[in-house]
C-alpha cells in the first residue's frame, strides 16, 4: 500500500526549516537570557512591519492573544461579545477567562465564516462590547463591510488571526482591519513555533501598551502592579528566535498551500463533495475543509487509501458541555449546526507532494 498522506506532517517542516531553527536556537541558548530579550523585541518589530501595523506584543499562546487583547479594549466581566461558534470555541473558552458572555452569531454555508445578516441584527437587537472575527481556515472576511456595520453601532472588532497568518485584501494585511488582532504560533499555524506562542497586533499605542503591562503581572514598571487582570503570559526568546527566523518564508508557504487549495477544488469533481471556492491573497489555506452529508463514509474511504481527514470542528461552542451544563437556551444557529455534521478536513500543507496531492484528488472522485 502506498506511504499513508496525513493531514499535517510537521517532521517534514522540521527537516525543511532545520538549518534556520537550529541556528536560531544556539543563538538563544548561548546568549544566557531566555524571557522577553531582544529576540521577542525584534520578531514583535518584524512582525509588526509584516502585517503592516504600528505594535505587536508577543504572549504566550494564541487563546492568551484574544483574552488579553480584549481585556486591553475594555472587555471585562459582564461584556457581551459577538463570535462564531464553528471556530473550536478558543475565543469562547477567553471569554469564558474574562467573565464576559459570548453573543453566537451564525455563519455563511459557503465562506463558513460570520454571517454578517445574523450579526446586523444582532447589532440592532442589544449592545455589545466587542466583536471578534474569526478568519477561519485561513481565509480573511469581508473586513470592510463588517467594519462599516460595527463603526455604525461604535462596537470595536477584533481579528482572531490564528489561522491567516499573511492573508491579504485589497493590499492589507490580516490583522490591520481591526481594533486590535490575536495571532497563535502553535506548532500547526502557518506560522509555527517550536511551542507554545501568541501576539497581539494593533495599531494602537494605548492597546499594545496595556497588553503588554497585562502579559506580566499587570507591572506598569518593575514590580510595581499598576492594572488588575494581570497574568504571566510571555513569549519566549526561543520561540521569539525560531519564528524571526520562519517569518520571511511564510509568503512562500502559503502560496504552496494556496496552490494545493486550488487544485483541490478545481479537479475534485464528486458531486456529493461541495468544495471551496477558489481563493486569491485573501486565502492562506491553512485548512481545506470541504462539506459532505456523509461525512463517516468518506472518511473511512479515504482512510482505507490511506488518506488521513479531520473534522474542524466537530462541536460547535453552543454546544460545548461547559455552556450546555447549566441547562440555559442553547442558540438557534442553524448553518453552524448543519457545517459541525459535514465538515471535513483534507491534508494540506506546503510539504505534500504534488503526487499526494493528485492521490488524494483519486480516492476522492473514487469514492
Ligand atoms: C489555534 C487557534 C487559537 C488558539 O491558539 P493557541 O495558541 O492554541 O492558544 C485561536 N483561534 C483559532 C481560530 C485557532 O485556530
Amino acid at each position: 500500500m502506498a506511504d499513508r498522506i496525513a493531514v499535517n506532517d510537521l517532521r517534514r517542516h522540521a527537516i525543511s526549516t532545520e538549518t534556520a531553527v537550529r541556528t536560531s536556537v544556539e543563538r538563544v541558548l548561548n546568549s544566557g537570557w531566555y524571557v522577553l530579550g531582544q529576540e521577542v523585541e525584534a520578531f514583535e518589530r518584524e512582525f509588526s512591519d509584516y502585517c503592516g501595523v504600528g505594535h505587536c506584543v508577543g504572549v504566550a499562546s494564541g487563546t492568551d492573544a484574544i483574552e488579553l487583547g480584549l481585556r486591553a479594549l475594555g472587555v471585562g466581566r459582564g461584556s457581551r461579545v459577538a463570535t462564531v461558534a464553528n471556530a473550536g470555541c478558543y475565543t469562547t473558552t477567553a471569554l469564558m477567562a474574562l467573565g464576559a458572555e459570548p453573543v453566537f452569531v451564525d455563519v455563511d454555508r459557503d465562506a463558513k465564516l460570520m454571517d454578517l445578516g445574523h450579526l446586523k441584527q444582532i447589532l440592532s437587537e442589544a449592545a455589545l462590547d466587542a466583536v471578534v472575527v474569526t478568519h477561519l481556515f485561513g481565509l480573511l472576511h469581508d473586513m470592510e463591510s463588517i467594519l462599516d456595520l460595527t463603526a455604525r453601532a461604535g462596537v470595536p472588532v477584533f481579528e482572531d488571526c490564528a489561522q491567516a497568518h499573511g492573508a491579504r485584501r485589497g493590499g492589507r494585511h490580516a490583522g490591520s482591519f481591526g481594533a486590535a488582532a490575536g495571532f497563535s504560533f502553535y506548532p500547526t499555524k502557518n506560522l509555527g513555533a517550536v511551542g507554545d506562542g501568541g501576539a497581539v497586533v494593533t495599531g494602537s499605542a494605548d492597546v499594545a501598551g496595556q497588553v503588554r503591562r497585562l502579559r506580566q503581572y499587570g507591572w506598569e514598571s518593575r514590580y510595581r502592579v499598576g492594572v488588575s487582570g494581570g497574568r504571566n503570559s510571555r513569549l519566549d526568546e526561543v520561540q521569539a528566535a525560531v519564528l524571526r527566523a520562519k517569518l520571511p518564508l511564510l509568503d512562500g508557504w502559503n502560496r504552496r498551500r494556496r496552490d494545493i487549495a486550488a487544485r483541490y477544488t478545481r479537479e475534485i469533481h464528486d458531486p456529493r463533495v461541495r468544495c471551496p471556492a477558489v481563493h486569491g491573497e485573501e486565502y492562506v489555506a491553512h485548512l481545506y475543509v470541504v462539506v459532505t452529508e456523509d461525512r463517516e463514509a468518506l472518511r473511512a474511504h479515504l482512510a482505507e487509501a490511506a488518506v488521513m481527514t479531520d473534522v474542524h470542528y466537530p462541536v460547535p461552542d453552543h454546544r460545548q458541555p461547559v455552556l450546555t451544563g447549566a441547562g440555559g437556551p442553547v442558540a438557534a444557529l442553524p448553518v453552524t449546526d448543519e457545517l459541525s455534521a459535514s465538515i471535513v478536513t483534507l491534508p494540506c500543507y506546503p510539504e505534500l507532494s504534488d503526487e499526494e496531492v493528485t492521490r488524494v484528488i483519486a480516492h476522492v472522485n473514487a469514492w
